[in-house]
């Protein structure tokens, strides 16, 4: 059987779990907690960078960090996951999708401004397979507008952005704030886990405050308060130094686990590229400001039956691909409150989008047979 996802281990996660277990002290903020979020900081360019227990977490820190309440709208695709939405939805906001582009699954840019209203606080990119939207025209909207950006940066670790001024810049590390999940699923893993990357000074102090459940704890062991105590809102959104210490094993591999995923994902686009011209299915779209840190590969189906033709056809051959979101302003939960506009791109997407598996350890002759058995099947099919 030739799974989805097979979360790699680089080898040392035990080894650092054991110093963090024989040190004494494994609830967060840690040695392992602050190793991370140097190396973070220091490699992409974040003012700040928070663990967290998941790349949820983070986006409800953001939520509480922008003071997001009842009345306020947030703009983000529908093409997404539900933690984009929810962690603002769970503070009152009302969410108002933009529609995926034609060419990606991304939200286009162009369709944001349409949208902003003078309830509008922040606009939520995601960066869809970790490859950028189109930074530059939402960061100038939100200049323009006065609204807050959170990059949805889940995906995205490790993959940049390249401005119209030539400057290349970390994902996550433009926005206000950004949020990146470690979820097994994920290239840099920790089981659960995440990061808020916070870049506008403003945001820093309080930060803190809301990880440590609204107290001033980071400060007081810092030394600059001689007492600590509850100031503010907040939640445990800090990660213990048990999964701290998974993450800094991983994150040490950082530059091996990229090289090999990007070498399947090439591979993949090498030999199902030639296929393309038939007609059955696109592969991905890689504008030219953004880079490629192959998290995803994905083919757009020509047809909702062929997507599902291929899903059935690998599966029958012990290959599991699978289909992505299912557009928020779709969901049961969601669609009473969706302002009714139709969202065709990302309902495209939610019908023809199809994920091919991909993970450190899949070997060069499972990944030819399912280059071979997509090869087969779609020619079948049609
Ligand atoms: C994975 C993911 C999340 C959530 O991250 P968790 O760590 O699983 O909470 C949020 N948004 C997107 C786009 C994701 O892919």
């Amino acid at each position: 059987m030739i799974p989805f996802n097979k979360p790699y281990l680089v080898g040392r996660e035990l080894e650092y779990i054991k110093q963090a277990v024989d040190s004494g002290k494994i609830s967060g903020d840690g040695q392992f907690t602050k190793k991370c979020q140097l190396f973070l900081q220091q490699r992409y360019g974040f003012r700040k960078a928070l663990l967290t227990s998941s790349g949820t977490d983070a986006l409800e820190m953001a939520a509480i960090l922008l003071n997001i309440k009842p009345g306020d709208e947030v703009i983000m695709p529908s093409y997404t996951f539900v933690s984009t939405a929810n962690a603002f939805v769970m503070r009152g906001a009302k969410i108002v999708f933009a529609d995926s582009q034609q060419q990606h699954p991304n939200l286009d840019a162009d369709k944001v401004e349409a949208l902003i209203t003078s309830n509008t606080k922040a606009i939520v990119p995601v960066h869809y397979a970790g490859i950028s939207c189109d930074m530059s025209k939402i960061m100038a909207l939100a200049n323009k507008y006065n609204l807050f950006v959170v990059e949805d940066a889940a995906q995205a670790i490790d993959s940049y952005y390249t401005g119209p001024d030539g400057v290349k810049k970390a994902l996550g590390s433009i926005g206000h704030l950004a949020a990146f999940s470690f979820h097994e699923t994920k290239n840099i893993i920790s089981g659960e886990g995440g990061l808020l990357a916070i870049n506008d000074e403003r945001f820093s102090a309080r930060a803190e405050i809301i990880w440590e459940k609204g107290t001033n704890r980071s400060a007081y062991f810092r030394g600059e308060v001689d007492k600590y105590g509850w100031v503010d809102i907040g939640s445990s959104f800090l990660p213990s130094e048990i999964t701290a210490a998974f993450l800094w094993a991983q994150l040490q591999e950082l530059d091996r686990i990229q090289h090999r995923r990007t070498e399947i994902w090439n591979y993949y686009f090498k030999h199902l590229n030639p296929v393309q011209a038939k007609g059955y299915f696109r592969l991905p779209a890689l504008p030219a400001y953004a880079t490629n840190n192959a998290q995803i590969f994905y083919l757009v189906c020509r047809s909702q039956k062929l997507r599902d033709s291929l899903i059935a056809a690998l599966r029958a051959q012990d290959i599991l691909a699978v289909f992505h979101y299912l557009p928020l302003h779709r969901s049961p939960f969601y669609t009473p409150y969706h302002d009714g506009r139709a969202l065709p791109y990302a309902d495209a997407f939610a019908e023809t989008l199809l994920r091919l598996p991909l993970y450190y350890e899949l070997s060069p002759t499972d990944q030819d047979s399912i280059i071979k058995a997509i090869i087969s099947a779609a020619s079948g099919v049609i």
